[in-house]
């Protein structure tokens, strides 16, 4: 790769446009960067910010202009994403729009956001294997758009880039240096959702935001990171996403003989991907559903276990997480379930009283708050906070950031 970079500059003031695909879903938004540009990034509105299931189409607007409203989304990942862009270009047609994707492995090289071009992208190609369920569709989009419109600028924000600098003690796999060298580490993903904590910590709760966090991303997929003084120093999160705390379809930690051990027995490579990333976690301990609302409202006592097994080893994780910064000061959750269920929360944390948390049962309320910050701790103990993440608000803010990298000669 040629290494000189320049920083990708923009005197015009874009549309951007934010795609941030998952396995079942994609969230795009729209933002009017020249309406940013004297305020506080936090106060941008967007110009629309939806959240669209692929399976089912149905759609949760968190933004919706007039001009949107009889928009459908398509039977395809590509052809919706498409769609919406179309539509967002008839109604700027003089206005220079920006791309901007979240990619969730930058691997060694990507640190922060980068225009995708050739090299780029057959970098980013390369990192597919590792997270099947992201970065194949995340890709497949770029692709799409740049078929419809050569010229258009793309950027990739990555997951990882949070993550990049974190203490090599903590980043590293106690395995033979030859793996090592080939990138074989603790990567660490969810981080534009680490960053949208942190920027509202900043501006909200600046004190707070040095200290020693502990930020759970409880989500369809979930993660939970100790983030000291601002920067990551361990995470549940490592190679790829299925480590750690167990998810929706994928069992987070699990010991590597039983791959050696699904290997033996014959599994192939497609079998063993269905299994991990689609048939495990909370759908596999219950066999009714990967959603923890779904279990909540049902009976059967594998849905109770598939529960108690999911807060019990979140709780595991954090109290693990402690040890890279010597304890913590607040603890804070986010994403689909962390940021809605009171329940699930309460489950986790009152496996966590001997560590001086607890909840306050009054501020501990179900469903999406209407607050930027919303503390639920009792008095006297440690502090526990919900803070909505806006990983769509951070993917625009890569415009800034973002560099060019010279395509390979
Ligand atoms: P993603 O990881 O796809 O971005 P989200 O952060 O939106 O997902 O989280 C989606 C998950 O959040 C759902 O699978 C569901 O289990 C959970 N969830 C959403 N709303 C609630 C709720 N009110 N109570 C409990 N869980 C919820």
């Amino acid at each position: 790769m040629n290494d000189s970079v320049m920083r990708h500059t923009d005197s015009t003031h874009p549309i951007v446009v934010t795609f941030n695909v998952g396995s079942a879903t994609i969230k795009m938004a729209a933002y009017d960067t020249a309406k940013a540009v004297d305020s506080s990034p936090l106060a941008w509105s967007p110009l629309f910010d939806v959240n669209i299931n692929l399976k089912t189409k149905n759609k949760v607007w968190h933004a919706m202009p007039q001009s949107l409203a009889d928009w459908e989304p398509q039977d395809s990942l590509t052809d919706t994403a498409v769609s919406l862009f179309t539509r967002v270009k008839q109604t700027f047609p003089a206005r220079e729009i920006v791309c901007i994707h979240r990619v969730v492995h930058g691997g060694k090289r990507y640190h922060v956001p980068v225009v995708i071009n050739e090299t780029v992208m057959a970098h980013l190609v390369e990192l597919s294997p590792i997270c099947p369920l992201h970065q194949p569709p995340a890709l497949s989009v770029v692709n799409a758009l740049q078929a419809i419109d050569t010229k258009l600028v793309h950027i990739a924000a990555f997951d990882t880039a949070f993550h990049y600098h974190r203490p090599e003690i903590w980043s590293s796999y106690a395995l033979p240096k030859s793996l090592r060298d080939q990138g074989v580490r603790c990567y660490g993903f969810h981080g534009l959702s680490y960053q949208a904590i942190m920027r509202k910590l900043e501006t909200y709760l600046p004190k707070i935001a040095k200290k020693r966090l502990i930020i759970a991303h409880l989500g369809s997929g979930c993660s939970i990171t100790a983030v000291d003084n601002g920067e990551s120093k361990d995470s549940t999160f490592g190679f790829s996403g299925l480590d750690g705390v167990p998810m929706g379809t994928r069992p987070g930690h699990l010991d590597s003989g039983v791959i050696l051990y699904m290997v033996e027995q014959g599994w192939t490579l497609e079998q063993m991907n269905q299994c991990l990333y689609k048939e495990s976690g909370l759908l596999g301990l219950s066999e009714i559903s990967n959603d923890v609302r779904d279990l909540l409202a049902s009976d059967d006592p594998r849905a109770k276990f598939a529960l108690v097994y999911f807060a019990t080893h979140a709780a595991k994780e954090i109290a693990s997480l402690m040890v890279s910064m010597k304890g913590c000061d607040a603890l804070i959750f986010t994403a689909g379930i962390g940021e809605q269920s009171a329940i699930i929360r309460q489950m986790i944390v009152e496996q966590l009283d001997f560590l001086g948390f607890s909840l306050d049962a009054d501020k501990n309320i179900d469903g999406r708050i209407d607050v930027p910050i919303l503390r639920i701790n009792s008095d006297d103990d440690k502090q526990i906070y919900v803070i909505l993440t806006d990983e769509q608000l951070e993917l625009a803010l890569s415009l800034e950031h973002a560099i060019t990298i010279e395509t390979d000669a």
